[in-house]
């Protein structure tokens, strides 16, 4: 060490621990405050996102700063976002020796986006986003990133084992759903790699994945209606044991007019009016959408 005070990377469960105790820390379930104290889940999550020198991060909840530490190391400036004003003199504290770190106080999902990397990203570097995600909000917060034209290319996300199954299922499959339909239109998703649940403290109750999400240039399928697409998407899951053709009655209505409008875009469509929403790929439901929306008046 040559003289020199070593200390160990913040997600380990010694400096964790040392850090909750010199600041006398609770924390809070209510926020999803589970601290990772794994170097290693940091150096894959890196690897994921392909984070170098020439990268920008945004980062959501860096909590005491376990990753948001690892990513100053080997990115080019990481802006955080974090919701607990309490952590405020842990992180300048502790992450003091950086220079490329901007923490702001705010809730993810009250900030402008738009402006704070607009105020603090070059446009011509690349940007992504890498964050151990409060459970609670998981699916609202992508959402909101990737429904919006943001210029980030990658998502690289720990979050719940059972909501990174959602977001990646194939159809047919019980974790197939609307929710997976919306992801894969915006992006291409895999789940790089599984967190065991004892690399946190405290330990949550479930397991966690790494899901990273690959920005599409244009969506995955063409509709011409993308608000009924997924008007349409959410109909053909409402009742899951349901068939296509009860969900689509249940939402569109009963009418013999109607009944005839949903069975001209079935059949347009090909696609059999017994089956259930689960087992249609995003581009049986492109297709029907584009054909239903022909015959039934949705405006
Ligand atoms: N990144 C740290 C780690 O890996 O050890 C902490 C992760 S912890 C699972 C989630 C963090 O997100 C907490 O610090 C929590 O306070 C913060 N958080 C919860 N809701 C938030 C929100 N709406 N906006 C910003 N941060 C939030």
């Amino acid at each position: 060490m040559s003289g020199l005070e070593y200390h160990k990377d913040i997600a380990t469960p010694s400096r964790t621990n040392a850090i909750l105790k010199k600041y006398h820390l609770t924390m809070k379930k209510s926020l999803g405050q589970n601290f990772l104290v794994d170097p290693n889940i940091l150096t894959k999550m890196v690897a994921a996102a392909g984070i170098d020198e020439n990268t920008n991060v945004i980062e959501i909840g860096p909590g005491i700063g376990a990753l948001t530490e690892r990513l100053a190391r080997e990115a080019k400036k990481v802006v955080a976002f974090e919701v607990d004003k309490r952590l405020a003199p842990i992180l300048k504290t502790e992450l003091a020796e950086y220079d490329n770190i901007e923490i702001i106080f705010q809730d993810i999902l009250e900030a402008n986006v738009p402006q704070v990397i607009e105020e603090h990203f070059e446009p011509a570097e690349r940007l992504v986003v890498a964050a151990n995600l409060p459970y609670y909000i998981t699916t609202p917060i992508i959402m909101n990133f990737i429904e919006t034209d943001l210029p980030i290319d990658t998502f690289v996300m720990m979050m719940q084992k059972e909501v990174a199954q959602r977001m990646t299922a194939k159809p047919g499959t019980k974790a197939f759903g609307s929710l997976t339909i919306a992801i894969d239109y915006y992006t291409e998703a895999e789940i790089a790699f599984i967190v065991p649940k004892t690399v946190f403290v405290p330990q949550p109750n479930v397991d966690s994945a790494i899901l990273k999400l690959q920005r599409r240039a244009e969506p995955k399928v063409k509709v011409t209606d993308e608000a009924f697409f997924f008007d349409l998407v959410r109909a053909g899951f409402n009742q899951r044991r349901k068939t296509l053709w009860n969900n689509l009655q249940s939402r569109y209505g009963k009418t013999e007019e109607i009944k005839a409008a949903l069975t001209a875009g079935l059949e347009e469509a090909g696609i059999e009016p017994s089956k259930r929403g689960e087992a249609l790929s995003i581009e049986q439901f492109a297709d029907l959408a584009n054909a239903l929306v022909k015959y039934l008046d949705v405006q």
